[in-house]
């Protein structure tokens, strides 16, 4: 149920976000997700959408875009996007390789709704 308390989180951010800009809603959440995150993105879709109702972001759409994991060889520092979990470098075979991208969880872009007066 990790999904459910990232939710909770974001959803938490977007409050925080709307409150410094005295906006009255939340429009629309960009967050990035690495493909090794472990995080379901259909599941988090759903969470969030049920999740959302009582909060500020009840009218807001989630969009996430996945990002690829990528590497680092560490004998000729050539960087590489990893196609079907094949952790080694395409460029000199090392196996000697360390991820720097394909776990994180980023939040892109936060649009928020101007309270209007
Ligand atoms: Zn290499």
């Amino acid at each position: 149920m990790h999904e459910y308390s990232i939710v909770a989180s974001l959803i938490d951010l977007c409050e925080k976000e709307a409150k410094k800009h005295d906006a009255k809603a939340i429009k629309r959440l960009e967050i990035r997700v690495g493909r090794l995150s472990g995080i379901e993105i259909h599941f988090l879709e759903q969470c969030f959408d049920t999740f959302k109702e009582e909060t500020i972001c009840h009218d807001a759409t989630l969009v996430v875009e996945l990002c690829e994991v990528v590497l680092l060889c560490t004998s000729c520092h050539e960087q590489s996007v990893v196609s079907e979990n094949h952790f080694i470098c395409p460029k000199c075979h090392s196996e000697d390789v360390s991820m720097i991208g394909g776990q994180e969880l980023h939040v892109k872009s936060i649009e928020i709704i101007e309270d209007v007066r």
